[in-house]
């Protein structure tokens, strides 16, 4: 937990969230501001900045929270198959886009009918 951490906060339920997913180390929420009609947000519950600080004896909790990702993604209205599929975001440091300084995996998906690519054969 770091002091005034919005992500500590919501992980432990200082700062309300919509909550879809929560462990013992994990906890993933709905994004307040979705950029598309899946788009979840999971974190580990300890601090951690960003990919930028994760080292080799990370490996372990790194591919557990990698293992949730389609769990929670398919859970919570992205589509299986080919056609569905989702996309994952790890935006780091300023350069890389990254507002909130505690890890976080954006899981983005659903359908999108203004994506030709999207779109039923004709
Ligand atoms: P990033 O730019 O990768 O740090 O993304 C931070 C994300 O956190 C943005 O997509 C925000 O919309 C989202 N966000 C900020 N505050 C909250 C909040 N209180 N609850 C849920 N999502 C939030
Ligand atoms: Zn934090």
């Amino acid at each position: 937990m770091s002091e005034n951490c919005l992500f500590c906060k919501i992980a432990n339920g200082a700062i309300p969230s919509k909550k879809v997913y929560e462990d013992e180390e994990f906890f993933a929420f709905h994004d307040i501001n979705p950029a598309a009609p899946v788009h979840l947000l999971l974190i580990p519950k300890r601090h951690i900045v960003s990919l930028a600080d994760i080292q080799p004896e990370d490996g372990a909790w790194l591919g557990r929270m990698m293992a949730l990702v389609p769990k929670l993604a398919y859970a919570h209205g992205c589509n299986p198959g080919p056609q569905g599929g989702f996309r994952l975001v790890a935006n780091t440091g300023i350069e890389g886009g990254q507002e909130i300084d505690h890890l976080h995996f954006h899981i983005i998906g659903g359908a999108r009918p203004w994506d030709k690519r999207a779109a039923p054969a004709a």
